[in-house]
């Protein structure tokens, strides 16, 4: 007899899986192939199936080491036919299939008990040109910005830290330092999807546009997207960014609102760090320029609360300015033992006419725990008419175009488990998101809350009948992306 624990420690023991058998649920290795429990064999695949329990614990936790779900096996796919394959096996079998990136959200949101699917092996470069960016969805932004660089073009819209996939930022929206761009997923003209049923469909506004659209900032329910084509844009030479320092909120919002809405400056955001014990606003504005143009600081940064001279003044490349915090990341890693901290974030879209008061709420109530070893916290500025992808949520118009997103990146003190600070903290977020809620915010769900149907009915408000109809035409069987917890209960 051999029951689920045994057979699970006989796979870390490096034994040969042929198939799965849907009576017991369980894999079946080579010696039991003959025996008489029906079982289907798996595919054919070119890249590789891991069952051994090193590999799957690797995959068992995010970055936010809040959730863990240890899957039955892990992909390594060595092609777009392996995904194809072994989702339709999948689906016949019922299993839940989660695709990973960087592995870099905060709560459960790509773990599965299912088969884990990295997408680190699929990681070509097609081409870079003034007509896109033609990438498999491993791929990292650091590694688009760069292939593009050498002929003068990015991507419109960075991440902070572009150590993250493709796949991963596409799938959540992607929010950058430029305020009129709006976010990732409307900067992306063409995908290729795998969808719940193993089909491979190309889609764009024009073709199978209802896929396209629920790929986007769909938080994987309907597809897995495989590829991408990421318009590109010129790329200038070099970068200026001013940092200027505020404790008071009012005067913090007003001088953001002032400069954005000038529209001179090429991207203004606020970043909050744990300083001696207090957390100021940190307001950074940037321009890009080339060589022989330089900013004219004055003229950018008129009228505005607080001099020039008080302005820390920083110039760099313009690869230096995309990559500008992967140095910090590194050295966290380093020193920090960062991947091991508790990271529950926790990340709001605010409408224009409540932020002040929510964040003017908020920061006051913030102590060093919330913020903890490597803690910081953003507010981001963007346009609502740049956005165009119906599921990525933002907070019911107001009758202003902005919108904010206002994170609390925060981390434990030290790595290790700590189960009663991320109890704390995600009894935090819950108060948090429910203030936030009743001032017309909605959730960026990169970060730790728990949330149940109902509240992800809420979420997708009017489009929520639309998410049903696209799921069950995408992904009849349910099993793609459980981790948020939309479709099924939460594994974890
Ligand atoms: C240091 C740091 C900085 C960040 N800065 C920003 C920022 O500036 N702006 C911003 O918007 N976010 C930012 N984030 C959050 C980030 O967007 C999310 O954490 C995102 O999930 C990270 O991408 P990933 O590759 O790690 O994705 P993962 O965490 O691996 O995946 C995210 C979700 O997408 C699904 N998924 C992954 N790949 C695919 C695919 N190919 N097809 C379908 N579904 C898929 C996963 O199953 C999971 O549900 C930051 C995160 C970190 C750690």
């Amino acid at each position: 007899m051999v029951t689920r624990r045994t057979f699970l420690a006989r796979l870390g023991s490096g034994v040969a899986i042929v198939g799965f058998s849907s009576a017991t649920g369980m894999w079946v290795s080579t010696a039991e192939a003959d025996a008489a429990t029906p079982f289907d064999r798996l595919p054919r695949l070119d890249g590789s199936l891991h069952f051994d329990v090193d590999t799957r614990m690797a995959d068992s936790v995010d970055l936010g080491r809040v959730a863990k779900q240890l899957p039955l096996a892990v992909l390594k796919p060595g092609s777009v036919a392996d995904i194809q394959k072994m989702v339709r096996f999948c689906g016949q079998h019922g299993i839940k299939v989660a695709m990973r990136g960087q592995g870099h959200s905060t709560q459960g949101q790509g773990l599965t008990s299912g088969l884990l699917i990295e997408s680190r092996s699929l990681a070509t470069i097609h081409s870079v040109g003034p007509q896109g960016a033609d990438v498999d969805c491993g791929v990292l932004w650091r590694e688009i910005v760069r292939a593009g660089l050498p002929q003068g073009l990015t991507v419109p819209l960075t991440t902070t830290y572009v150590g993250l996939s493709v796949g991963g930022t596409l799938s959540m929206g992607g929010f950058g330092a430029r305020n009129d761009t709006g976010v990732q997923v409307d900067t992306v003209s063409k995908l290729q999807v795998v969808t719940g049923t193993g089909e491979l469909v190309e889609c764009s506004a024009t073709q199978h546009r209802d896929l396209f659209e629920a790929a986007l900032a769909g938080l994987g329910q309907c597809g897995l997207i495989v590829r991408a084509t990421v318009r590109t844009v010129r790329a200038h030479q070099h970068a200026r960014i001013y940092q200027f320092f505020y404790r008071d909120n009012t005067q913090f919002f007003a001088d953001l609102r002032l400069l954005v809405d000038r529209g001179e400056l090429d991207g203004v955001y606020n970043l909050f760090t744990l300083t001696n014990g207090t957390i100021p606003y940190q307001l950074n504005a940037m321009t890009f320029y080339d060589d022989g143009a330089q900013p004219d600081d004055a003229h950018l940064l008129r009228g505005i609360s607080q001099p020039l001279s008080k302005a820390t003044v920083v110039n760099c490349t313009y690869q230096e300015w995309a990559e500008r915090y992967d140095p910090i990341i590194q050295r966290w890693r380093d020193t920090d033992d960062w991947d091991n901290l508790i990271k529950p974030w926790q990340d709001v879209i605010m409408p224009d006419s409540t932020v002040e008061r929510y964040v003017g709420e908020v920061m006051p109530t913030m102590t060093p725990e919330d913020f903890g070893a490597t803690g910081v916290g953003f507010v981001f500025r963007i346009r609502r008419s740049d956005l165009t992808r119906p599921f990525f949520r933002v907070p019911a118009p107001d009758g202003s175009d902005w919108v904010y997103l206002f994170d609390i990146l925060t981390s434990s003190a030290k790595p290790g488990p700590d189960p009663a600070f991320a109890r704390r903290m995600l009894d935090r977020n819950r108060r948090l998101f429910d203030r936030a809620r009743e001032l017309g915010g909605v959730r960026y769900p990169i970060g730790s809350l728990e949330f149940d149907r109902q509240d992800w009915q809420r979420h997708y408000g009017p489009m929520w009948p639309e998410l049903v109809r696209r799921k069950r035409r995408y992904d009849p069987h349910n099993i793609l992306t459980p981790g948020p917890g939309i479709f099924c209960p939460r594994e974890m």
